[in-house]
């Protein structure tokens, strides 16, 4: 699903690493694909060790998100869901009793702007 080719200039290659703005990072890749940032002639660990301690550090990045130090973030980001979707069910609601009620489009719109 990555993209490597640019959409402005047709067939320019791209890096197409997804950036933190969701997008694709637009740089010019070395071979390997990716860009100088993006890991770009990089073939990862080769040696024995290197590829132990790869794995090593992929199991304790993973672990970490699972210790009880992140607990906290875990239930905050799960409340948050939680009440936008409690949002989004009584908007729901609101527009579907307004219809039922006949109510005439100003009530459509008051629903839109306060929920
Ligand atoms: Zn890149």
């Amino acid at each position: 699903m990555t993209e490597t080719v640019s959409r402005k200039k047709p067939g320019k290659p791209i890096c197409g690493a997804r950036t933190r703005r969701g997008t694709r990072c637009q740089c010019k890749p070395v071979r390997g694909g990716r860009c100088k940032l993006h890991g770009g002639a990089s073939t990862g660990p080769t040696t024995t060790e290197g590829k132990a301690q790869s794995t090593e550090n992929l199991k304790r990045a993973r672990a970490a998100l699972n210790s009880p130090l992140h607990a906290e973030a875990r239930r905050e980001r799960a409340l948050k869901g939680w009440k936008t979707r409690r949002r989004a069910a009584e908007r729901r609601r609101l527009i579907e009793l307004g219809r039922q009620a006949g109510m005439s489009a100003w009530w459509f719109v008051a629903v839109e702007k306060t929920w």
